[in-house]
């Protein structure tokens, strides 16, 4: 089983579930009986999350238009492109 010096090492790899099943049985096993290394994984978690959610609420519209990331579809190629 990890010890808690083990845990800030493993986390990330334990939150995105790139452990083999057997790490993530010894980390969860750790998690269960460590209330500190439960806050830290879960304080990961969220802070992870935060950064993900608000990376994507902040690109502008128009950047996202320019970098094909909008759900409306740009100028249709091939119409009116004829020679
Ligand atoms: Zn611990």
């Amino acid at each position: 089983m990890p010890k808690c010096r083990d845990i800030p090492e493993v986390a990330s790899a334990y939150i995105d579930g790139e452990m083999p099943i057997s790490g993530r049985l010894a980390v969860a096993g750790h998690l269960t009986i460590c209330r500190e290394c439960r806050t830290y994984v879960q304080g990961l978690r969220t802070t992870r999350h935060l950064v993900a959610t608000s990376f994507r609420a902040e690109v502008p519209a128009t950047v996202a238009a320019a970098l094909g990331l909008t759900d409306e579809d740009p100028q249709p190629l091939g119409k009116d492109r004829r020679r």
